[in-house]
């Protein structure tokens, strides 16, 4: 593709100060279609046509009886050169240069800085045609036919179209609102402007209602967390969330007393991996996900504690994109804050530990590597989820990194839950207080942590001295 000498651009006339040297023909043709403008018109003509006589009294332009001067053309946004008389032209050319004013020269595409497009007109719609002067026969070929093709009416629905943005932003963004737009300039609009601009606005109204209406019977997954278990500790938006959702798609460990709050007709349905029903796999999750918000449910996705903690998040939002389905995270409190509150403890503490780690003690390919060298320094805080199972194996890789045997660790089951337990212990007894305490619920271990002593742990093995 040639590259294009002559770029399109809309110029603001507003204020603008356009001047126009000539007074028959040509500068009328011109002066047509600068009179639609906002600027500020001075025609220079000693004999100017009656036309642009009476145009000048009717105050639609000032007409200047004389050729045209250099200070005329100073701070000027265009100059027209229209005398249809070359040296006249070429005065006026070498006064709007030396000034750096942009030019157009009548017929005269090589000497013109710029070129006015043939125009439709259907205000605020403006189309116009360039051919780069190659072909004006074209291009008025162009503008009849878009002149036949466009309804007179276009220009007063963007009118009314353009007055009625600001409602129409209360739909969301992209494809919602493209759509709305479109019923209404190729359907609404067009079926009720000949009503008049009451009825186009009240038919705005309607349809505006109904792509309300239609958005929001979209589907929507909300990943919620639950929190550790008392609902209490659920957040609002959580709450509102469980509130509205047709469907709640629940892990094992959200509390019965949340679940309690959804709404009556909601569909409750279990995710758990673990406890009586077979285990559904994280597959079969998301697929069941998919499937209500494709069907147009609002679906909450309710998981313990945080969602984006050892949740799997990640795997069910990559189910949602891929469906294109919307979908938003409403944060919960995890289980590592709820443990450490039940310790009356910091999970930070300045001059202590300066991070605090969350790991998990086994993952899906057994027992999680961690940095076990780093933790094992004094004073070191971690969280360690899913940690039970693991228990001996963690001792081990701890101990052999040099952690003390007396490093104080907690074990929180049910945290925040009236059934909640405390097991506060050391390292070195880590396996045999578990075995003693039977943890049967969910349970944090912290390592480094002991409960301060105003809380008293259900269980405590003191350290063999
Ligand atoms: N997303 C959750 C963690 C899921 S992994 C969160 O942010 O808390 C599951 C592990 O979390 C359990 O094995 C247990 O270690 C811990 N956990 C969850 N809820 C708990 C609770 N109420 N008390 C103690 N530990 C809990």
């Amino acid at each position: 593709m040639d590259a294009m000498q002559h770029y399109p651009v809309f110029l603001n006339t507003r204020a603008a100060r356009i001047v126009l040297s000539g007074g028959s023909e040509a500068a009328l043709a011109k002066l047509r279609l600068l009179m639609k403008t906002e600027a500020n018109l001075h025609v220079f003509a000693p004999d100017a046509a009656p036309e642009i006589i009476s145009w000048a009294n009717a105050g639609a332009l000032t007409l200047h009886r004389r050729a045209l001067k250099a200070e005329d053309v100073a701070g000027a946004a265009l100059v027209y050169a229209a005398d249809e008389d070359e040296a006249r032209d070429s005065q006026t050319a070498t006064l709007a240069h030396s000034a750096r004013v942009l030019l157009n020269i009548v017929d005269n595409l090589e000497g013109s800085d710029f070129i006015t497009p043939a125009i439709v007109d259907r205000d605020p719609v403006t189309i116009a045609i360039g051919t780069e002067g190659a072909a004006p026969v074209l291009a008025r070929q162009i503008k009849a036919d878009l002149e036949a093709r466009l309804p007179s009416s276009l220009g007063a629905l963007a009118r009314i179209g353009k007055a009625f943005r600001h409602a129409a932003d209360t739909l969301p963004m992209g494809r919602v609102r493209r759509a709305f737009w479109t019923e209404y300039y190729t359907q609404t609009g067009p079926a009720s402007i000949s009503k008049g601009e009451a009825a186009t606005k009240a038919a705005l109204n309607t349809l505006l209602a109904q792509h309300l209406a239609e958005a929001q019977a979209e589907g929507h997954v909300i990943f919620a967390g639950a929190g550790p278990g008392d609902p209490e500790l659920l957040t609002l938006k959580a709450r509102r969330a469980l509130h509205e959702a047709d469907v709640v798609i629940y892990d094992r460990l959200v509390s019965p007393a949340i679940l309690e709050l959804a709404r009556r007709e909601a569909l409750m349905l279990s995710a758990g991996k673990e406890g009586f029903g077979a285990a559904m796999s994280q597959a079969d999750i998301n697929a069941l996900i998919v499937k209500h918000a494709s069907a147009g449910a609002q679906v909450l996705r309710l998981k313990g504690g945080d969602p984006a903690v050892f949740a799997r998040l990640d795997e069910e939002i990559e189910a949602c994109e891929a469906r294109g389905i919307a979908f938003s995270i409403v944060p919960g409190i995890t289980a590592a804050s709820a443990s450490a509150a039940a310790l009356g403890q910091s999970l930070t503490k300045r001059g202590r530990n300066t991070e605090a780690r969350l790991v998990t003690g086994h993952d899906m390919q057994g027992y999680a590597d961690q940095d076990w060298k780093s933790l094992a320094r004094a004073g070191e805080v971690a969280a360690i989820y899913m940690g039970k199972r693991a228990a001996r194996f963690i001792q081990g890789r701890l101990l052999m990194h040099g952690a003390a045997a007396n490093t104080p660790v907690s074990l929180v089951e049910n945290a925040s839950l009236p059934n909640q337990r405390i097991v506060a212990t050391t390292l070195g007894q880590l396996p045999s207080a578990l075995a003693e305490a039977a943890l049967t619920g969910p349970a944090l271990t912290l390592l480094g942590l002991a409960p301060r002593d105003a809380v008293t742990p259900t269980l405590k093995q003191e350290v063999a001295q």
